[in-house]
């Protein structure tokens, strides 16, 4: 078991910038015509300057060029479009506001946890929402299904009961969403095996690296001298000019240095989730990565395709084994496609080195040999010989040492450097795809002077008490060696 000492060096480690031979993910095997989309030569000044090219930096320029009649904006991106997280992941469209409303109401109360869960709630409608505006249903595959979650022992299902009890009792209006079942419904309609139980609730599958590549190219065709693009464009530092003397400031005082030059901007918004912490020091250890790997597989003909109805998630409790030094991190999370029967099967039983990291350019064999042996096990299948492996690659996540997404402002404390430019949207703990799109729409009509908070949880913010007593080192090395 590592001790408090070596997670906190593997929680302020400096993730560095993405690496630029990240394993193949099944999702972009196809690449997009714009995958490597960039001008002849970096624009020298503009008024936006987004770094990160995925779910969030897409929502962040969608939302500051719909929103502005003349801002010109330009996202940087590392590789190649939408390469991160979001071009990696599981293709879940679900929410975690049942499993989580318990603890939320504990630290934050039941009316700021209530505003939680209809935040992710509603972001998953708007996912879908924009899947159906950009005309993506067919390409992105996408599904409106049931998602089941499955817990593997009673006292899980014990305690997301009870959190689903309190979430009713505190917001009626929320009443029916989960719909609990037993473990021989599990086993009965749905073929898991040694369930204690489960829960239904509304989710979706979809294929992100389709959906968002789709909307960046519409974005570019709708705003040809409003937005660019420019990918394999590693920003190496961030800097303000301070050389102005105030009260006079440049009107461009971001100077972004990046593999290809400098770029100045007005403001610089920073959508790099995992990697975070590389370019603003300050957030080491409140943001972490977390390195995800995922499989697809094909069980042939030995199952129905549930595709259309059903995604399931696998809640355990975490575990350790001494002699290899793996945890188990207590989730599996799995989809079907509708069109190949082929599963998208995810979740992490691997060491603490191998799991908290940003190196996405290798996956442990062991990692992939273990969903191997797992997935048909829930299925009760032991005949491993017509399940096949397809493909395996990992991905890189964002953690917070308090579980909740940063939506905001950064602070000159938090930069290291004048100015009031600098804005970030990270950290979806796992779950992106039910907060990215919305936090990235909240924080671009911030940006823009709007207000939000009717609507973003302000658990999200960055304020002076949060950033002192949750999003804190301590915290970061207590969430990490409490649930191990
Ligand atoms: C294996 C895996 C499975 C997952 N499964 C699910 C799931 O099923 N459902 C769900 O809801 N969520 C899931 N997630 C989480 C979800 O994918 C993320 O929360 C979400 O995609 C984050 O989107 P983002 O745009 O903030 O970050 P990303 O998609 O990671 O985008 C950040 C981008 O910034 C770029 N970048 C970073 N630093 C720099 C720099 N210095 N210069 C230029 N560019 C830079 C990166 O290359 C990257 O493309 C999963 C994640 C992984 C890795």
């Amino acid at each position: 078991m590592a001790s408090d000492k070596e997670i906190e060096s593997l929680v302020t480690a400096d993730p560095g910038l993405p690496r630029p031979n990240p394993t193949q993910s099944y999702w972009q095997h196809i690449p997009h015509p714009l995958a490597n989309v960039r001008s002849e030569s970096l624009p020298s000044e503009r008024d936006y300057a987004i770094i990160g090219s995925g779910i969030t930096g897409l929502s962040v320029a969608k939302t500051l060029l719909e929103n502005h009649p003349t801002a010109t904006v330009t996202v940087l991106e590392a590789r190649t479009l939408c390469s991160g997280a979001t071009g990696r992941n599981g293709g879940q469209m679900a929410a975690n506001a049942g499993e989580e409303y318990m603890h939320l109401a504990e630290v934050h109360g039941p009316e700021m946890a209530g505003k939680i869960a209809k935040f992710t709630l509603r972001n998953l409608e708007k996912m879908q929402g924009l899947v159906e505006e950009y005309d993506a249903v067919e390409t992105s595959e996408m599904q409106r299904l049931k998602k089941l979650r499955v817990f593997m022992t009673e006292s899980k299902f014990e305690d997301f009961k009870k959190s689903i009890a309190r979430l009713e009792k505190d917001h009626p209006s929320m009443k029916g969403i989960y719909t609990i079942i037993d473990g021989d419904t599990v086993l009965k309609g749905y073929g898991i095996h040694g369930a204690a139980g489960g829960a239904l609730l509304p989710a979706g599958t979809v294929w992100p690296y389709r959906l968002v590549t789709k909307v960046f190219s519409a974005l570019l065709e709708k705003y040809p001298s409003r937005l660019n693009i420019e990918t394999n464009t590693a920003v190496e530092t961030v800097e303000h000019d301070e050389k102005m003397p105030t009260p006079i400031t440049s009107v461009f005082p971001y100077i972004l240095r990046t593999s290809r030059g400098p770029m100045r901007a007005a403001s610089v918004v920073y959508c790099v989730n995992g990697y975070s912490g590389h370019l603003l020091p300050s957030l080491r250890g409140r943001i972490r990565p977390f390195k995800g790997t995922m499989t697809v597989q094909d069980p042939g003909t030995s199952l129905p395709n549930q595709g259309k109805s059903v995604s399931w998630g696998f809640h355990y409790p975490p575990t350790y084994d001494p002699d290899t030094l793996r945890h188990g991190y207590g989730l599996y999370y799995l989809g079907q496609s509708a069109k190949t029967g082929y599963f998208y099967f995810g979740g992490e039983n691997t060491r603490m080195d191998e799991a908290v990291s940003a190196d996405d350019s290798f996956i442990a064999s062991h990692s992939v040999a273990h969903l191997r042996s797992v997935l048909p096990r829930f299925f009760g299948k032991e005949n491993l010989a017509s399940w096949k492996l397809i493909s395996s690659w990992s991905g890189i996540m964002g953690f917070s040492s308090d579980g909740l997404p940063l939506v905001g402002r950064l602070s000159p404390a938090l930069t290291g450097r004048l100015g009031e430019g600098e804005w970030i949207a990270a950290a979806f703990n796992g779950y992106g795809m039910a907060n990215c799109l919305m936090c990235g729409e909240a924080l671009a009509l911030m940006i823009l002077g709007q207000k939000v908070d009717d609507w973003l949880p302000g658990a999200y913010d960055l304020s002076d008490h949060r950033l002192r007593s949750s999003l804190t080192l301590p915290e970061a090395v207590k969430a990490l060696s409490a649930k191990l």
